[in-house]
């Protein structure tokens, strides 16, 4: 099947501005220090997974909110330059953009202030409004970086609409049964399996922890392990899958996004679980040698 006839990947999920501060040091409690430099760039893990998906051939259609201002405006151009289908995501008035403030180190050191602005009225509601407009899909990929009941919402709707639902498990936050229930896979990196397993490290058993996960309630999981490649479980049983070979790590900023999006976009091609953890694997691998979350 080509990109053109297959099915459409449908992110519910984030949009941040992401505004990098470059500081020549930390910044000491109650101090002031002027950037040395400043830059605006698109991002949000929702809209970073949406460009991942179109970036690996899927047809994308993001569901989301950004603010009546000049940041949501830019977002929904970038997307749109992606090819994102965009009309599903929602400009609130009287609301800001969700605006992440990234401060950069010389040794590359990060501090991240979140403003989750108009990406906190994505609710319930809003999915169940925007959903019977959403092109024809056979995968939902969602994130946490919207309201619980957001992404809650949109597995119910997928389940009942035929969507494969993908959800990625960031930031790791306690999530209600019924949504880990749902999910074809539950897709984490270490430490959120870790969290959801409610303990400190899965590093030295990431095969017992994918096996674990499946207790949630899961049809199947998958667990990102960096340079160790990735886990996954399902009724088959559990595989450990390498990592692409990398020559350099610039930056894994946007890794784990870039192995959701393609792993998104083999799925909605009718990829079996393994060859889209494949796609995911050589996308993760591409993402850590390029600066930049995308
Ligand atoms: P996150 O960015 O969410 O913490 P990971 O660190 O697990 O997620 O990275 C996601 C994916 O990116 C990995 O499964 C792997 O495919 C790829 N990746 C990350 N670091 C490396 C690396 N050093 N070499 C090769 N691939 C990598």
């Amino acid at each position: 099947m080509s990109s053109g006839d297959s099915p459409f990947v449908v992110v519910v999920g984030s949009l941040n501005e992401d505004v990098v501060l470059q500081v020549d040091r930390p910044v000491r409690p109650g101090e002031t220090i002027a950037a040395v430099h400043v830059e605006r760039l698109p991002g949000g893990k929702g809209a970073n997974q949406a460009a991942a998906a179109a970036a690996a051939g899927a047809r994308v259609a993001m569901l989301g909110a950004v603010g009546d201002d000049s940041a949501g405006t830019r977002l929904i151009e970038d997307l749109r330059g992606r090819g994102v289908r965009t009309e599903a995501v929602r400009t609130v008035a009287g609301v800001s953009t969700g605006t992440a403030y990234i401060t950069v180190t010389p040794d590359g050191e990060n501090t991240i202030v979140l403003d989750p602005g108009a990406n906190a009225r994505v609710d319930a509601a809003a999915v169940q409004d925007a959903w019977p407009a959403l092109p024809a899909a056979g995968v939902l990929l969602s994130l946490l970086e919207i309201p619980v009941g957001a992404v809650t919402a949109a597995v119910r709707l997928a389940a009942s609409t035929g969507l494969r639902p993908v959800v990625t498990l960031a930031p790791a936050q306690p999530v209600p049964a019924e949504l880990l229930a749902g999910l074809d896979p539950l897709l984490v990196n270490e430490h959120e399996a870790a969290f959801l397993l409610g303990t400190d490290t899965i590093r030295d058993h990431p095969r017992d922890a994918a096996r674990e996960l499946l207790r949630l309630g899961p049809a199947s999981a998958v667990v990102t392990l960096g340079a160790a490649g990735a886990a996954v479980a399902d009724g088959g049983g559990v595989r450990l899958l390498p990592a692409e070979p990398v020559d350099r790590v610039v930056d894994t900023t946007g890794a784990g996004d870039a192995f959701a999006g393609a792993l998104a976009a083999a799925l909605s091609r009718a990829a079996d679980l393994d060859a889209a953890v494949a796609a995911g694997l050589r996308a993760g691998a591409a993402a850590v040698q390029r600066a930049g979350a995308r």
